[in-house]
Order: C-alpha cells, then sequence, then structure tokens
C-alpha cells in the first residue's frame, strides 16, 4: 500500500446533512480502481479555517493526493481555491485565457435570462478565473474550473455538483502531476460475497477459525456489512494474494453453503432477473405497499417478466381484488400463512401469471399481539410449472426493527424466497 489519498468535502448543506454527500464514495471508488488507498474522508462547512484544518489534518497523515470538493462557485461562500493557495504557499494569480473562457460561458447561458445585467454577472466570475500560481487548470463543466497543485501533497480542488466534479475527475488524473503524485499504486483485486440468513457472529466465528487455517489471511482485507438482512463481505487483496483468498473462499463454503447467494457481488435482484426469464410474475402485498413491487420493476427490461401487483390493505380489498375468502381472514386473521397462500394464488389468476409472491405482516407500530408481535410478516411464494402443478412455499418471520426497517427487510425475504423457489432450493 504505497499510495495514499485523502478527500475533503465542503459544503455547509453537505455537513447539516440537507443533501447527502455523494462525491466523497464516488470518488472512494475511483481511487480503489486506481489501486490508491483511501485514508480518510473529512467533511466540514464552508468556513476557511476548517476547511484548512482538515488539508493540515490529511497532509500529516503524510497522503500523496488531496482531493476536494465544493466550494467552487462565484459566491463569496464559495473560498476553496483560495483557501489550497494560501495552503500550499503559492500566490492567486488571474489566468487571462480563463477568464475569457467563463466570460463566453456567461455570456452564453446569461443569453436566456433577458435583462440580467451580463457585466455584473461577468464581475463575480472573474474571481473563478483566480488560480493558485503553477497549478494546472482543468477545463469548467458548469462554470468553474477545477485545478491541480502539484507537491507534497499533491492537491485536486474539484467542484461540488457531481455532475462537474465526475467529468473533471477524468482530466485530473489525466494531468501528469497527478500521475506522478501516484505513481507507486499497487493494483488491488476486490472481491465480493454475499449471504443471507446469517447473523454477523456466525460470519464472526468462521473468519476467526480462516484466520487460524488459511495461509496468509493478514494480507487479505476483509470487510463485512449487514444490510437488510443480507451480509456483504468484501475482500480487497493484492495479486499475489489470490491463492489466500481462494483458500478464504473454500472455507465460506464449507461453512455456509445455504446462505452464500452470490460469489461474484451480483445481487439478488440481479438473479432474479436472471431466473425470470420467460416467466410472468405477480405481486400481492399488504404490509410492504407495493415495495416489492417497486423492487422487482426496478430495473429496465422488467417488463418483459413483470406482470403487475396489487397492493391490498384492507381485508376488503384483500377480498375484492384478490379474491381471498372473507371467512378465511375472520378466522386465521389477516396475518397468516393460510391469507399469505391465498393472496399469491389470487394474485396468480388475476394477472395469468405463472409466479406469484404475498406479502402480508405487521409492520407496526400498533397492531402486534401477544401471539403475533410488531414485525410478524407472513409470506407465500407459488410458481407454476407445466405438469407439476402450483408449488407453494410459505413461511412466517419475525423482522426486528420500526415500521420502516419491517417493510424493507420484508421485501428482502420476499425476494430471497423468490429466488430458493424459483431456483428448486426450497
Ligand atoms: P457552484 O458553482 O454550483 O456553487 P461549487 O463548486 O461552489 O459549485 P458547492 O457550492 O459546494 O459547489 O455546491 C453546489 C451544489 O452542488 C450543492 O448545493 C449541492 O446541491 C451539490 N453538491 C455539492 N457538494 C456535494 C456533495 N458532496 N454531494 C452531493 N452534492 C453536492
Ligand atoms: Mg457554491
Amino acid at each position: 500500500m504505497s499510495v495514499r489519498a485523502g478527500i475533503v468535502v465542503t459544503g455547509t448543506e453537505v455537513l447539516t446533512g440537507r443533501v447527502a454527500d455523494r462525491n466523497g464514495p464516488w470518488l472512494a471508488d475511483r481511487l480503489l480502481e486506481l489501486g490508491v488507498e483511501l485514508g480518510h474522508i473529512t467533511l466540514c462547512g464552508d468556513r476557511p479555517a476548517d476547511i484548512e484544518a482538515q488539508l493540515r489534518f490529511l497532509a500529516d497523515q503524510d497522503v500523496d493526493l488531496i482531493i476536494t470538493s465544493g466550494g467552487l462557485g462565484p459566491t463569496a461562500d464559495d473560498m476553496t481555491v483560495e483557501i489550497v493557495a494560501r495552503f500550499c504557499g503559492r500566490e492567486l494569480v488571474l489566468d487571462d485565457a480563463l477568464e475569457a473562457r467563463i466570460g463566453e460561458i456567461v455570456t452564453t447561458m446569461m443569453a436566456r435570462f433577458p435583462g440580467v445585467d451580463v457585466e455584473a454577472v461577468r464581475a463575480a466570475n472573474r474571481k473563478q478565473a483566480l488560480v493558485p500560481r503553477g497549478a494546472i487548470i482543468l477545463d469548467p463543466v458548469g462554470t468553474a474550473p477545477g485545478v491541480v497543485v502539484p507537491g507534497t501533497p499533491t492537491v485536486v480542488v474539484l467542484p461540488g455538483p457531481p455532475r462537474e466534479l465526475q467529468p473533471m475527475w477524468g482530466a485530473a488524473v489525466a494531468t501528469e502531476a497527478v500521475q506522478t503524485a501516484i505513481a507507486g499504486r499497487t493494483v488491488f483485486r476486490q472481491q465480493t460475497v454475499r449471504m443471507f440468513g446469517l447473523p454477523e457472529s456466525g460470519l464472526a466465528d468462521t473468519l476467526r477459525d480462516a484466520e487460524r487455517s488459511v495461509d496468509g489471511f493478514d494480507r487479505l482485507e476483509i470487510t463485512t456489512c449487514l444490510r437488510r438482512g443480507e451480509l456483504e463481505i468484501v475482500t480487497r487483496f493484492e495479486p499475489a494474494d489470490a491463492a489466500a483468498y481462494s483458500d478464504l473462499l473454500t472455507v465460506l463454503r464449507d461453512r455456509h453453503a445455504r446462505e452464500i447467494f452470490s460469489e461474484d457481488g451480483s445481487l439478488v435482484d440481479d438473479q432474479i432477473a436472471g431466473l425470470l426469464t420467460g416467466r410472468r410474475i405477480a405481486t400481492a402485498e399488504s404490509c410492504t405497499g407495493g415495495l416489492l413491487s417497486a423492487r422487482l420493476t426496478e430495473r429496465p427490461g422488467s417488463s418483459a417478466y413483470v406482470a403487475g401487483g396489487v397492493t391490498a390493505y384492507a381485508n376488503s380489498a384483500k377480498s375484492e381484488l384478490l379474491g381471498v375468502d372473507a371467512a378465511l381472514i375472520e378466522h386465521h386473521g389477516a396475518v397468516s400463512e393460510p391469507v399469505a397462500e391465498a393472496m399469491a394464488r389470487g394474485a396468480l389468476r388475476r394477472f395469468g401469471a405463472d409466479t406469484s409472491v404475498a406479502v402480508t405482516g405487521i409492520a407496526g407500530p400498533g397492531g402486534g399481539t401477544e401471539s403475533k408481535p410488531v414485525g410478524t410478516v407472513c409470506f407465500s411464494v407459488a410458481v407454476a410449472s407445466a405438469g407439476a402443478g402450483v408449488e407453494m412455499t410459505t413461511r412466517t418471520t419475525l423482522l426486528p426493527g420500526d415500521r420502516s426497517d419491517v417493510r424493507e427487510r420484508s421485501t428482502t425475504v420476499a425476494m430471497h424466497l423468490l429466488r430458493r423457489a424459483l431456483s428448486g432450493d426450497r
């Protein structure tokens, strides 16, 4: 790990959470692809002293490259270039060619707003043509140019709007200054395994064993993340340690064959899209309010296999739209396996589908009982095939969390039951 970088994300709107940071994660992915190790992403508002403190902090960590995002606009709170110049000990100079270029962009842009004083706008934008002496200028994507200031560390200054930052990053990487700064990088491999139905503690156990049995385990950088009931295990390693990764994978397969559903990073959504080829699916949802239907229709091309869905929240809707017998609801309760099964069969009929999924549960906060507490969710998957009739898979689970957790988790459980039913693994 020979080249390290840090990212400074600026912007009071990002600091306060009004805008979610998209630049830090995006740049982190690009650095990973390049084989540059990312040490820190720091975040601060539009205050000069704070921005300077973060630059200082990263430089003290001996990073080779600092990337900043935001604060390149024409307004008074956009000061990043000025602060970076001071930090790098370079004076700000007006770049005449850049000023002319920004002038052109502004004139073209302002033509759409008659009555605006173009001269005043140009004067405000003149500030954007001030660059640290000796810096490399990155052509504006909007009106704001970026800059690369060579040195130790080299600093790349990029605009805040993601649609401007992203195209400019390519230009920054192509500069000689950045290439020099990252010359000693190592190209890493990254592999992702996904599991469903294993608690994080179970995986921790397995990893402790692997630590003893896998030669070179300490050279694998393993990060695990639990999200919506799925475990994601991301491993980074240098190409020379591929054998250690393959041994780790063997340990994971030995212990968790049933829980592993992806060894190539593919998502359950990708797999279901493949499994539904040539089929026709319908959904019947209660507590998930259409989330499952939304998830199934997220990807382009899903109209080839999604027939549609019914969101039947009221009992009367379950009866009228899905043909669920009112007496069945009365007898077992709306959240019950017989009702889930009847909903799945109803969806098959209603849409002339050959595959269906039904979800009925209690997402809370009220409505739970002792026998059916909040988080009780019943699922039923129906898969019809020529000759074999309709095969039903019906389950009840108790899901943790608040209302939005239960709804989201239910959607994921439904996706995995569907995946298993379609791949004949029940
Ligand atoms: P502008 O010329 O638009 O002012 P700028 O470089 O000064 O560009 P900022 O003022 O920091 O950028 O941010 C402008 C807008 O871009 C923000 O209001 C926000 O909508 C978006 N933005 C900025 N930083 C981020 C970020 N890290 N993630 C997502 N969006 C961002
Ligand atoms: Mg701005």
